[in-house]
């Protein structure tokens, strides 16, 4: 019956993640939750082409996701997820089935177009 299917049932699975979470100890949660931020991160980074669309930068520890408009912060605050680099935003990304809204930049294009009204300095810049 599929109105009994548990894995639908949002509260059960949180109450069971609790408990099972409850029983580990500290040091394995926390290996747990690395593990499964980076395999959740992998998947996400894949489906966005792993690399970042301005200057195709593809090592993994340089990416990161931009909201393509710079509404990261309305997100977050609409969505009530914490930091960029946290899971939720990962989370976020999944449950919203990969908006097109999130991009990938590197580290340095996402610092550059947050210093450059929203467009990386790469684009702007004149120079060769
Ligand atoms: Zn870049
Ligand atoms: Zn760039």
């Amino acid at each position: 019956m599929k109105q009994y299917y548990q894995g639908k049932c949002k509260t059960c699975s949180k109450k069971r993640w609790k408990a099972w979470s409850d029983a580990q100890p500290k040091s394995k949660k926390n290996e747990y939750t690395i593990k499964y931020r980076h395999k959740l991160r992998e998947q996400i980074l894949k489906h966005y082409g792993n690399k970042c669309i301005c200057c195709g930068e593809a090592t993994y520890e340089f990416l990161t996701f931009d909201h393509v408009n710079g509404d990261g912060a309305e997100i977050k605050k609409t969505e009530g997820i914490g930091q960029n680099t946290g899971v939720g935003l990962l989370l976020w990304i999944k449950r919203n089935d990969y908006p097109n809204t999130i991009q990938i930049l590197c580290f340095n294009c996402n610092c550059g177009k947050a210093r450059n009204n929203n467009v990386c300095p790469h684009i702007t810049s004149t120079s060769p």
